[in-house]
């Protein structure tokens, strides 16, 4: 595969792309982190402000977590972040300030599975390191023909066998970069494109559409969806409520719209006024309904969330502690935190 895929690469690889031009172990393994789940497009200009923001290691490391997260903001599976901190940290304390030079290492950092570490040991050390990442996984699933779910574990051994196999002594960097835009440009999850592709002539799925539409079918699914009731509280100097989410679980350790009910959209009028009332008496807060605004709808990677926000007037002092996770901010403050995107925009049109 590497003498069909590394021409191609030098002809129409993306060059261009920020990361592919430092050996910079921190910006590589920044890179690799953002790419997780984000697609080149959507991780560029984050890539562009975490690197401004944190510059090194040692920032990342020593940066409050809320500034992280505040970067971080509107990226979405913020675990990524935490895990980013937790791994800037140990690789302070424990490595000298440089990425591990060895993979066993280099796995125990937060966030870091065995395809990140690759793909940091192969650019940053020139290691032959093989990556399996989801453009890669696609590739050789369909160049060998492969079968049944892609995740299964014996497919997995299998695809791992494969990209061992195939990675090129001496050339891995080169190699696992032009698969990876092999599988962005040509190879792409839905509606290949064979015809211009530099691996058609050992490609197995190639000639069987069967094989071909197997990889997309087994993953494309419905996301189910789900409802939920948020609360937009603010007092009498226009401060918002917020409450910073908890670790794990949707939008972890981010400062969110408190979420009055996890499982309905509070329509009846009475139903959202007892709600009210049990929350505030839990919090020790005194609250008095509004308006409840229209259904607004977010797509997360698993579900598919319909949600309406009820406004409501804060008449007490929110005392910041610890253990109640809540805060009261204005707005200019708010947007200062690590919001999720949703709550990001609706707080940015509140002013
Ligand atoms: S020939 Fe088609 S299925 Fe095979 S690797 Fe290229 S784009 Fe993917």
């Amino acid at each position: 595969m590497a003498e069909l895929l590394l021409p191609w690469y030098r002809r129409c690889g993306r060059h261009d792309l920020p990361w592919r031009k430092t050996q910079d172990d921190y910006a590589l393994w920044l890179a690799e982190i953002l790419l997780q789940q984000t697609q080149v497009r959507t991780a560029l200009p984050y890539y562009g402000r975490l690197l401004a923001h944190f510059p090194r290691w040692q920032d990342l490391a020593s940066a409050p977590l809320d500034a992280v997260l505040a970067q971080w903001s509107g990226l979405g599976y913020y675990a990524r972040a935490r895990n980013a901190h937790r791994a800037a940290q140990m690789v302070v304390r424990d490595h000298g300030g440089r990425f591990p030079k060895d993979r066993a290492s280099a796995m125990a950092l937060p966030g870091v599975g065995r395809s990140t570490a690759a793909a940091v040991l192969a650019s940053a050390y020139g290691q032959d390191e093989a990556i399996l990442d989801a453009n890669a996984r696609r590739v050789l699933f369909r160049t060998a023909g492969l079968v049944g779910e892609p995740r299964s574990a014996a497919n997995d051994r299998r695809l791992w066998q494969l990209a061992a196999m195939e990675t090129p002594r001496g050339t891995a960097h080169d190699y696992n970069q032009a698969i990876q835009d092999l599988g962005a440009i040509h190879c792409r999850s839905r509606r290949p494109d064979c015809p211009g592709c530099p691996l058609r002539p050992r490609c197995r799925a190639a000639a069987r559409p069967e094989l071909l539409n197997r990889y997309e079918q087994t993953h494309r699914s419905d996301r189910p969806q789900r409802y939920a009731t948020l609360l937009l509280a603010r007092d009498a100097a226009g401060r918002v409520l917020l409450h910073r989410r908890p670790e794990h679980g949707i939008w972890g350790g981010l400062w969110s719209l408190p979420i009055l009910d996890a499982s309905q959209i509070l329509t009846d009028p009475d139903q959202r006024a007892q709600a009210l009332e049990r929350y505030a008496s839990a919090c020790g807060l005194r609250l008095k309904a509004q308006s409840l605004d229209p259904v607004r709808r977010h797509l997360f990677s698993h579900f598919q969330l319909e949600y309406a926000v009820l406004h409501a007037q804060l008449r007490a002092e929110v005392v910041a502690d610890g253990d109640s996770g809540l805060v009261c901010q204005d707005i200019g403050s708010a947007l200062g935190l690590g919001l999720p995107s949703p709550i990001r925009r609706l707080l940015e049109q509140l002013d």
